[in-house]
């Protein structure tokens, strides 16, 4: 029944893993296996004798191949797939019987798998080689697959490409695939400049909004230690019923707590004071600011000055300004965000910028 003519090696190969193994519903009338009606000649001259109705079912192309004008096949039923090897070719019409293919024969024709399934529309296949051939990208490869994913229309595997090769730029660029690229297709070239370039910007922003985030966390732990010095007391600063000796160890956010103790501290004795243009007595005032207007019982509050800015922001009746109000929202955010994305900073190589443990920085 299994016709094979032409090249002997192909021959035994398609026979090892003949397409009907696994044969799809089409080729089965009446619980039987019906005879196969086409054939499928390949670029080595290897003859697979197939059924038309699974040809049809499984690629629209193939479907319209098989009932179109007889352009694309002889009067004998022959269907050519050429320009890729007649394994390839076996494999391919393993795939359209049986929705199967081994990572084996993924790792050996996964290029010539996803034209193919390009080409005669299988989306389940080209699934499978967007995915393979993605696993297997190296610095080696990856040139040919990125222009294959163009052609072939497979924007993740382009996109996978794409990223290895702005990762590892310096090293693709030695090789024999870049350089080909390079005199060959300038505009795939240049398109990949600028995904690197953009890429970069990218990067830029994800690490000025980082810088931003870890500043807003900083003030959020700023404001959780005013409240904890003015009403338990750290170390030697605290509230003035309250002993200083008996909080002497430093508490667990030391660095924070102790750069505005310092403050707190020269803010109690300055001389010069804010309207004077003490520029660290100005970082106090609008850390006690940005407290009243994060605090929600000034009442009971123990932060100096805080009810002061509570009655100050009511009596003028324009408010705080728009800046001042976001500014407000992203400390009380800060915390949430920075607990939400913990396991995450962790990893990056970036940890907070804690420039200066010893001052609160300024923030307007
Ligand atoms: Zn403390
Ligand atoms: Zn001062
Ligand atoms: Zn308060």
């Amino acid at each position: 029944m299994v016709l094979l003519q032409g090249n002997f090696a192909c021959e035994m190969k398609v026979k090892a893993n003949s397409p009907f193994s696994g044969a799809g519903e089409g080729a089965i009338i009446d619980g039987e296996m019906a005879e196969p009606d086409v054939q499928i000649i390949t670029s080595g001259g290897l003859r697979i004798p197939a059924h038309s109705s699974v040809l049809a079912s499984a690629s629209p192309v193939l479907g319209s191949i098989i009932e179109g004008p007889q352009k694309h096949r002889s009067s004998e039923g022959n269907i050519p797939i050429l320009g890729v090897p007649c394994d390839a070719v076996s494999v391919f019409m393993q795939f359209l019987y049986s929705s199967k293919c081994s990572e084996e024969q993924m790792e050996n024709y996964g290029i010539h798998l996803l034209a193919l399934s390009h080409v005669y529309l299988v989306p389940l296949l080209k699934r499978r080689c967007t995915r393979g051939l993605a696993e297997r990208l190296t610095i080696e490869n990856v040139v040919d697959i990125l222009q294959l994913a163009r052609l072939c229309d497979a924007p993740d595997l382009y996109l996978r490409c794409m990223k290895l090769l702005s990762n590892n730029f310096k090293a693709i660029e030695q090789t024999e695939g870049w350089k080909f690229l390079q005199s060959h297709d300038p505009l795939l070239e240049l398109q990949i400049l600028q995904f690197m370039d953009e890429a970069e910007s990218r990067k830029k922003r994800t690490r000025r909004q980082r810088q931003e985030q870890g500043l807003y966390l900083e003030l959020s732990e700023a404001m959780d230690c005013l409240e904890h010095i003015c009403t338990e007391g750290c170390m030697s600063v605290g509230p003035y019923d309250m002993d200083p000796s008996k909080n002497t160890s430093p508490c667990s956010k030391f660095s924070t707590c102790h750069g505005l103790q310092l403050l707190i501290k020269h803010f109690a004795a300055c001389k010069k004071r804010v309207n004077g243009g003490c520029l660290r007595c100005k970082r106090m005032w609008q850390l006690l600011r940005l407290h009243s207007s994060i605090c929600d019982s000034p009442d009971e509050c123990k932060v100096p000055l805080c009810r002061q800015f509570k009655l100050k922001v009511q009596q003028d009746r324009r408010g705080e300004d728009a800046r001042w109000r976001l500014l407000v929202r992203k400390v009380v955010s800060a915390k949430t965000i920075y607990s939400l994305t913990l396991p995450k900073w962790k990893r990056e190589e970036e940890p907070r910028t804690t420039q200066n443990h010893h001052e609160i920085r300024s923030f307007k």
